[in-house]
This record gives structure tokens, sequence and C-alpha cells, in this order.
């Protein structure tokens, strides 16, 4: 069933506590016409609850973090994985540094805060694990433990801050490296007159207690300003002794806050009602630690920011639909946990205490189910219904809604002023030899070709792999390109081929541009020029690009060519397939699918000119027919053979896991028929025999050679000779995991010169 068209954009920035609920919420009862947008700088995000588990060792770090891109996946939220930088309310659009703003109807902030360090040079200072932002802690803190496993000598640690969390990580950090020969000595230091000032007497009495017990030491009355040479500065000029540092101090507001023309309190903070709606801007929500309630101010804690969730989401979805919203009233006392570093921990609310193992199990047992909620599970989202509310059918085009007719031919492309309105703001950068552009309105773009060049072309499209339009067109024009590397050229121009679907104007005119931004960028980088284009209306969205490129008549190289003798080199890891596969149901890791979006936007650019200066005899891309299809290609009327070696070949993280558990790509199937009677008969294809020449079967990954992927790497032969400085050279240009996965083989016996079998096949190794 067609995805209804998308009329509203709800946009959530930042995977904090309270839009993990938000998500969840929309994937059980999704608005049609409403898209809900993900917007964060990382692609998972610690549950703050946990964090002091993992520095203690209870938990890997795994169980302490929600996927966001995963579960986005699983709730049918489109993710971005992005840093903003900036709003404009008026224009309402998100801003970023380097990709185009992403408009909005309604936007949702939760962003987390930073600690209040006194400098900069603080937060960069390698010895100093600021707390703050929490997405960023764990990289911090393996520093922070490679430092004090690795020292020879005894370290000091300061935690700064006496809060609840800085304890914490006092207590957990202590209980940690407990077992060393040498484990570090710790200090808390902080401004106020008692730690924990926010809780009753009886939790500070108690966890005084067990600060002296496991030998704390507690500087209370002193607030450290600077990092000094042997330690930390304190305000009244005094210098604290410590190899490293923890700083756990207040949260503070990001700085883009500020200038974003929203109402604030006195920290910088977004003001916000009974409504948790911005005080000055009714399109804009705003919760956890980045918002402060004017109604109802309560201390910056993730256990406000989840209860938030829930509340947050009932009014996202009335203010997208234009209903009255739903005042929410957060508890006044509420239950802290605060675990001591060894399986035990403190309990907290109001004036009541109380300690144990008890206490630590109970809050282990909320944080799992906490955790448990957010893991993708796989299951079905329900289907979204395609009956748009009654105010948001109003904003269809006319035509969509008044009889369901639409015109074909050309009347059924984007209009004249919406298409200038998306190409206007592209950043192109002219080529000498192209004689006009995208605005002159010319008929057709007139390009010079040198006299002693040949013109290589080449076209393809596809529907999104990835629901990030700016990086879908990054990765189609990448894909594109990658046939003119293959063949050698160097690209020159590419045309626009677009479907889009029938929405609002807004929303396909700022669609359009992401996708064309993200291309220029990829067309740019090629050296190549967007001349053109054509969008057409479709059922959903497809890009693709026709594209151009200059080349030497003599230095054509093409997928025939391969010599007996050569070295098979690839440059990319194999796998987008079953990733993506996987990924469409939620059920692949988002560094997974994280590593293999970078991989897809790598440009083969440099690795053909490394695979010809070694002296390549045919190149390919591997592309939709999978590895073993384009090899097959390669030696098509032949009497050559490939030798495969299939431990080695490259793959991207995860790929072998999403096979395993039944991921793969609607073309694999057709893949596998295609490319089994190539395969030799001692070749062993789990899972198949079918189509093989003796069907034996041999418990190998072999499924990965049928895997379709999307911008893949170049494959092509090298000499021998030269193949091991082929690898050496692609690795240091960025080819990190490029590899000889096979060697060029004789098909003829030459002992009987007789052909080994019928035809040029390939071989498992
Ligand atoms: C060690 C430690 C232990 C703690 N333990 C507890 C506890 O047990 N109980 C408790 O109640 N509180 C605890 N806290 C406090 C708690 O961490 C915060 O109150 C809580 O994280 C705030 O949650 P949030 O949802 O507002 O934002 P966060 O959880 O900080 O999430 C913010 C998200 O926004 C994203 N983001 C930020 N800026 C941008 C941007 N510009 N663009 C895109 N994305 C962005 C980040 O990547 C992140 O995903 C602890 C804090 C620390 C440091």
């Amino acid at each position: 069933m067609l995805a209804p068209p998308v009329v509203k954009d709800l946009v959530l920035v930042g995977g904090g506590h309270s839009h993990v609920s938000v998500l969840k919420a929309f994937a059980m009862a999704p608005v049609a016409g409403l898209r809900v947008t993900l917007v964060s700088r990382s692609y998972q995000s610690p549950y703050s609850g946990m964090l002091p588990g993992v520095v203690a060792g209870h938990y890997q770090s795994t169980h302490a973090y929600i996927d966001l891109m995963a579960l986005s996946a699983s709730c049918g939220v489109r993710f971005i994985n992005a840093e903003v930088s900036g709003l404009n309310l008026t224009g309402r659009a998100v801003q970023f540094e380097r990709r185009p703003p992403l408009p909005f109807d309604v936007l949702s902030l939760n962003t987390g805060s930073t600690p209040q360090v006194a400098s900069k040079p603080i937060q960069d200072d390698p010895a100093v694990l600021v707390a703050k932002p929490i997405d960023q802690f764990l990289d911090k803190w393996r520093r922070l433990e490679a430092q004090i496993e690795g020292a020879s000598e005894q370290l000091k640690v300061c935690v700064v801050g006496g809060g609840a969390a800085g304890v914490e990580l006092a207590l957990a950090t202590q209980f940690r490296f407990r077992a060393l020969a040498l484990p570090p000595k710790l200090e808390i230091v902080t401004a106020g007159g008692d730690i924990l000032e926010m809780h009753n007497a009886g939790v500070r009495r108690r966890l005084r207690r067990i600060l002296n017990e496991r030998g704390i030491r507690l500087t209370t009355d002193t607030r450290v300003t600077q990092r000094s040479e042997s330690g930390v500065t304190t305000a009244a000029g005094g210098n604290i002794e410590c190899d490293a540092v923890l700083w756990v101090t207040q949260a503070a507001a990001a700085s883009w806050l500020a200038e974003s023309g929203l109402d604030s309190d006195e920290h910088g903070f977004i003001t916000i009602n009974e409504y948790l709606q911005s005080t000055s801007h009714p399109c804009v929500f705003a919760v956890g630690d980045v918002a402060t309630s004017v109604t109802q101010p309560r201390p910056k804690a993730g256990v406000f920011a989840v209860r938030q969730g829930m509340p947050l989401a009932e009014n996202l979805r009335r203010a997208a639909l234009g209903e009255p919203l739903k005042a929410f009233k957060p508890q006044r006392r509420f239950l802290s946990l605060i675990s001591t570093g060894n399986r035990y921990a403190i309990a907290s609310r109001g004036r009541w205490s109380a300690e144990g193992q008890w206490v630590w199990r109970w809050k282990d047992r909320i944080d799992q189910r906490f955790m448990h909620r957010f893991t993708p599970d796989g299951a079905m989202r329900p289907e979204p219904d395609r009956r748009l509310p009654v105010s948001f059918a109003a904003l269809m085009p006319k035509s969509a809604v008044a009889d369901g007719m639409r015109c074909g031919g050309c009347g059924g492309k984007l209009g004249a002023d919406a298409l200038s309105q998306a190409l206007r703001p592209l950043k192109i950068e002219r080529r000498h030899d192209v004689r006009s552009d995208m605005m002159s309105r010319d008929d057709a773009a007139i390009v010079a070709v040198p006299q002693d060049r040949l013109v290589a072309l080449s076209v393809d499209a596809f529907r999104p792999i990835v629901d990030d339009p700016f990086v879908f067109g990054a990765i189609a024009a990448n894909h594109c390109l990658n046939d003119l590397y293959a063949m050698g050229a160097e690209p020159q121009t590419a045309l626009a081929i677009v479907a889009l679907p029938v929405w609002p104007e807004a929303k396909l005119v700022s669609e359009l541009h992401q996708m064309l931004a993200g291309a220029v960028q990829m067309l740019s980088a090629a050296g190549a020029q967007l001349v053109g284009g054509h969008t057409s209306e479709g059922s959903e969205i497809s890009l693709g690009f026709s594209v151009t490129g200059l080349i030497d008549g003599q230095q054509v190289l093409g997928k025939r060519g391969l010599r007996a003798g050569d070295k098979l080199i690839i440059t990319k890891p194999l796998g987008t397939g079953c990733l993506f596969a996987a990924h469409m149901r939620g059920q692949a890791h988002g560094s997974a699918i994280a590593t293999a979006i970078e991989t897809m936007r790598l440009s083969n650019r440099a690795a053909s000119t490394i695979l010809r200066t070694h002296g390549a005899s045919a190149v390919t891309d591997v592309t939709g027919f999978g590895l073993v299809g384009h090899l097959a290609e390669m030696i098509r009327d032949s009497k050559l053979a490939l030798e495969l070696f299939a431990d080695s070949l490259p793959l991207l993280p995860g790929a072998l896991d999403a096979l395993a558990s039944g991921w793969y790509s609607s073309l694999h199937a057709a893949n596998q028929r295609a490319a089994m009677p190539w395969l030799s008969a001692d070749n062993a294809i789990a899972g198949s025999t079918e189509g093989t020449r003796a069907g034996a079967i041999r418990p190998v990954n072999s499924a990965i050679l049928f895997d379709p992927q999307t911008a893949g790497g170049l494959v092509g032969g090298v000499p021998a000779d030269r193949a091991a400085a082929c690898v050496d050279e692609l690795r240091a240009n960025g080819y990190s995991l490029a590899a000889v996965i096979g060697s060029v083989v004789s098909a003829v016996d030459p002992t009987t010169e007789e052909r080994d079998l019928e035809i040029a096949h390939i071989r498992l190794c």
C-alpha cells in the first residue's frame, strides 16, 4: 500500500528521554499526512539512569544506549543524523551548518543541556571528562578508562560537582578500578555546602557515610574555575592536585538557543507553559533539560524528561491537527534511586530515604524495563490510514482531492514556480565547457567536448534507500557517477530525473531542494555540473541522473579485458542490500547503518585512478546484480575463470548478521538465480542448490555474493605483482576495506588443452 502524502511536518530535534516516547506514540497511532522526523547529531542516545552502571562495569554500553536510528525506522519515523545549529522561526525551518534548512510545521526540542564549564579549554582538555552532553559521555569515558588502566603510578581523579550524577560517577569509578594494583584516588569538589543539596538530609547523611567508607574525599564550599598544570584552580585561588577531572556541574543551555529568538530564562533555557509549548512561539515545544517550565519549574533531571514524553506526544498531535492542547502537571515529589557503584543504592523521595541491595535491584528493574520499551522488535506497525484528517485534506492540491483525476503527459510535472524555488538556492559550480546553466531557461544544455576526447554516457534512477532526502540525493548522484569511474571517464554533466508524488507544493519544493542539494554537493566534488533535468508525477519519490563524462579514447577501460594471472581487487565492502532490508524493520544497528551510509557516500573517483595507475586490465562497479552478477559480466564469453577468496571479501559491519537473520534485499533471489549458472561444480552455496552445476553445499556466507549494492565499490583486475601496492594505496586514500578478493585464471586446462568446464566460471576458494 502506498504511503499517504506528506501534508505536514513534525520535526523532533534531539533524541532525548522524551522524544523516544514520542516516536513510540506515533508508531502506535500515526496521523495520516503527518510526517514525523527525528533530527539527532548522534544515532544513539544514552539512558542517563544507566550510565553510572556502565562506568561501574555492570552494563555494557549497548545496554544503556537507545538506538535512535533503528527505533525511528521501526516506528516509521524519518531519521536525520545531523547537528542543528539554529532556528529560523519566521521561515519555520531548522538550520544546519552544512546542509539545507529543514522546514517544520510543528517543532519539538529535546536537546538536553551542556555543563556549566568555566572555559572552552576545559571542554577541549583530553584529561577532563565533561559529563554533558551525555551523548558524548561514553567516548570520553573510554579515554579516561584507558588513562587510569594504563597508568604506572597511582592517579588522582577529581570529580567537580556534588549533585546526584557527580556522586554516582565518583562511586562508580571507585568501584570500577577497586581491583587495580594502584586504584585511583578520588575527590569530589563541590561549590555547595553539601552533596545532593536538592535531596533530604537522610540521603545526604547516607551518602556521606558511604563516601567516607570507600575512601572518597569530599571538599565542599569550593568552586573550581580552571584547569591548572597540576590539577584544578579554585575561585579562592587555591590549587587541587589531580591527574584527571570528571566535570559534572549543573546544566547550562546550548549557545545556539540564545540566538534562536525563543523566549528563555536567565540561564538560556527555553521557557515553556503547562502545555510544554514555548511561551513565545506556539508552534514550538520543548522538554527535558533544554526547557524551563514557567508554571511548574522542576529540577533538570532525566526523570522529568521521561515523564514529559507521552503528554508531549499528545500535544504535538493536537498542535498538528489544530486541536486544543492538554495541560500537563508534573509531579512535585519524585523518586530518585542513586546507585553507589557496588550494586547498592539509596532511595530518595520527599523526606523519605532508604538504602540496600534491594534498592539497586529495584532501580535495575525500572531501568531495564525502560530500555526494553525502546528496543525495536521488528513487529509490523499498524498500516497508516491513507485518509487524511479534514484539516490536512484542505491543504492538498485542489486537483488531488476534487475528483482524483490527475493529468498525464506534461501536465504531470512540477510547476515552473515551484521548480525554480527548489533550484534557485542550489550552489552549482560552473564548468568552463558547459555553455548554459539550469537557470538560463534554454531548452537544452550546450556542452563543449574537446577534440581529443570521447563522451561516456550513463543513466540510473531508484527509490530512496535512506529517508534523509539530502543524503539520498548524495548517494543517488554517487551511484550514477560510478559507471563513469568504472570506465575511467572524468564526470562532466548530470541531468536529474525526478519522480515526485502529489503533495502540497511547499513540501515538494523542500523535498526536491534537499535531494538536489545533496546531489550537487556530490557532483561538485566530482567536478560535474548539474545542467538540467525533468520532474514527473509518480506514486512515490524516485531520483536518478543521466550523466556524461569525458574520456581519452586510448584510456577507455571496460568490463572486458581481464588477463589470466590478474588479481581481483574491490574498493568497498559489500552488504548494503541486506543491511537496508534489515533497517526497514528497525533490525539493523544504527552504527552499522551509519557506516553503510558513509560507504555509499564515498566516491570511487580516486579509486578509479589508483586502479589504473596500477595497470588495471578491466574494471566494473558492483551494484544491483551483486558481486557475482557483475563478475560474471567480466568473464562472459571468455576463456577465463575467477577464483574468489570467499573469506577475503570485505563486508560492512552487521551484513552477515542481517543475512543470518534472513534479511535479504528484494532483488536477492533474482540475483542468485542469475548468478548460479556461473558458479562452478565444486562451489558451495549455503541455502540453495538451484542452478549450481553440482549443487554441493558448503556453509560459507555466500549469500553476500548476490547482495545488490547501492553506490558499491569498483572491482578490477590488476597484475599480481602490483596488487599489494594497489590495495595499500587504496587504503591510504580512504578505501579502508579495499582488498584482493580473487584471482583470474585460465578456464582451459593447460595439460589437456581442454577447458576445465564448458564455459567461463567462478569458483569459490
Ligand atoms: C552520569 C549521569 C547520570 C545521571 N543519572 C541520572 C539519573 O539517574 N536520573 C535522572 O533523572 N537524571 C540523571 N542524570 C541527568 C540526566 O542526564 C539529564 O537530566 C537528562 O539526560 C536530560 O535528558 P534530555 O531528554 O533533556 O536530553 P538528553 O538525554 O541529554 O538528550 C539530548 C539529545 O539531543 C541530541 N542533541 C543535542 N543537541 C543537538 C543538536 N544541536 N542537534 C541535534 N541533536 C542534538 C543529543 O544527541 C541527544 O540525543 C544523569 C546525568 C549524568 C551526566
